[in-house]
């Protein structure tokens, strides 16, 4: 018997149940897969260890960073080289996106690399928004509408919608403002202007890096919260998936537990939805073209780009130079693509050369990675507790934010602060 039952293994189902282990509960972790985790994970390519999912996190808050702190791996943050993104255009050109921008919006719409970007005129337009009443654009839902309301249609189509594909996969008009970016509508409700919006909350991440990684991979914070789950006497039982969920007892494998359930799996309450498939294929090659980093840190891909099938390519060693020091001169690059291509290490490396505009090599080693991404959940349970993806929405830095304040509501008055 445990007082608590979390289902799901995943960076959220770790961090409630250290948490509830630390404020004395009884708790069990029951995972599906053969494996903690979920979408951390690490793969080896020619013999160096790399994130397979994600591998960076939002320095918005310092919540991630105050886990990895925590755990330890305080000093192995790292930031990523401070290199440009490049944008990979409709007409196939090629352009290193704005230094000063957040998701592709400007914060200075007259700066020479946005009007490099998209003319003279678009910029002009842009920049309107410093003058435009604080009402227009208040209201609106999406990054999209906002974004076409104070900047214009070609900051939107040509700096933002290919960010947001790269990054959510998804089109600026069908992403909420708070998800693609939180604390984005509240800085510019509070300045009034997109553009003392996107300033605000540049000058709020350290150094001016909005993401971070770990050294040795993000999948460490996985291998460190095991660590003290076994320290702390707490059950996690793999291969066991939990059926007939209800928020006072599961049903896994002919066996009903009884507990205080805490759901930590994106699919549970999903209606069965259909969910999403990405691919990402991830290359080692030896391509000494490549040690000069042609396209920065990596290159995100406009929608309609003829010839392209990725949606965005990271190089890997360009963008963290941890990475680079393991991998004895060779380049790691990693391409996203939606669903699964055919052929996909020959698409990745036909993309990555288009992509990066220098022959590409030799190929030393390929993995192609298929990850299913449950459904967002569309109802709620009477008097069950979501955490993780089903609870708090995507990214680590949300994930873990709430799984953690989820857990010590459901303590009360017994979580002591860590310190
Ligand atoms: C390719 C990729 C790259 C990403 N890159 C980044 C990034 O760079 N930065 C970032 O912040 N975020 C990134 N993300 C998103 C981030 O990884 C996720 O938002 C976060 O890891 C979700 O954690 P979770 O615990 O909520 O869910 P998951 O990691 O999905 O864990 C859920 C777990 O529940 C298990 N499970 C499911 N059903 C059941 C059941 N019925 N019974 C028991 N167990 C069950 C699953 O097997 C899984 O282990 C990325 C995601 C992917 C896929």
């Amino acid at each position: 018997m445990s007082d608590v039952l979390i289902v799901g293994g995943g960076i959220a189902g770790l961090v409630a149940a250290r948490r509830l282990a630390l404020g004395g509960r009884s708790v069990t972790v029951l995972e599906a897969s053969d494996r903690v985790g979920g979408q951390l994970a690490r793969h080896m390519l020619g013999g160096i260890e790399l994130d397979a999912g994600a591998e960076s996190f939002a320095t918005r808050g310092g919540i991630v960073a105050d886990l990895a702190t925590r755990l330890g791996l305080g000093g192995e943050i790292v930031p990523p080289a401070p290199l440009p993104a490049w944008l990979h255009r409709a007409d196939g050109s090629a352009l290193a996106l704005p230094a000063t921008s957040l998701l592709g919006i400007p914060s200075v719409a007259v700066a020479s690399d946005v009007i490099e970007a998209i003319g003279t005129r678009a910029a002009l337009r842009a920049a309107l928004d410093l003058v435009i009443p604080a009402f227009v654009g208040a209201k609106a839902e999406t990054l999209g509408e906002l974004v076409r309301r104070r900047m214009g249609p070609a900051v939107l189509e040509q700096l933002v919608a290919p960010i947001v594909r790269g990054v959510h996969s998804t089109t600026p008009d069908e992403v909420s403002i708070d998800r693609a970016s939180p604390g984005l509508r509240a800085a510019f409700l509070r300045e009034g202007s997109l553009t003392h919006a996107v300033r605000s909350l540049r000058e709020r991440s350290p150094a001016g890096s909005q993401v971070v990684g770990i050294r040795g991979g993000v999948v460490r914070l996985v291998d460190e919260l095991m660590a003290d789950l076994r320290r702390f006497g707490v059950e996690v039982r793999l291969g066991a998936r939990a059926e007939e969920v209800t928020p006072t007892g599961v049903q896994v494998a002919g066996e009903r537990l009884s507990g205080e359930v805490v759901v930590a799996a994106p699919g549970v309450a999903a209606d069965r939805v259909p969910g999403r498939r990405i691919t990402l294929v991830t290359l080692l090659v030896d391509a000494p073209e490549l040690d000069a980093a042609p396209r920065g840190s990596g290159v995100l891909v406009a929608a309609d780009a003829p010839g392209v099938q990725a949606r965005a390519l990271t190089h890997i060693t360009a963008k963290w130079p941890w990475v680079a020091e393991r991998s004895g001169g060779l380049h790691a690059l990693r391409l996203s693509y939606d669903d699964a291509p055919a052929d996909a290490v020959e698409r990745a490396r036909a993309d990555a050369a288009q992509l990066l505009g220098v022959p590409l090599g030799r190929l030393v080693d390929a993995d192609s990675l298929t990850w299913e991404r449950a459904a967002p959940r569309t109802h709620a349970v009477d008097g069950m507790r979501f955490v993780g993806e089903a609870g708090s929405g995507t990214g680590l830095a949300a994930v873990i934010g709430h799984a953690e304040a989820e857990a010590d509501s459901l303590l009360g008055d017994e979580m002591e602060p860590e310190g």
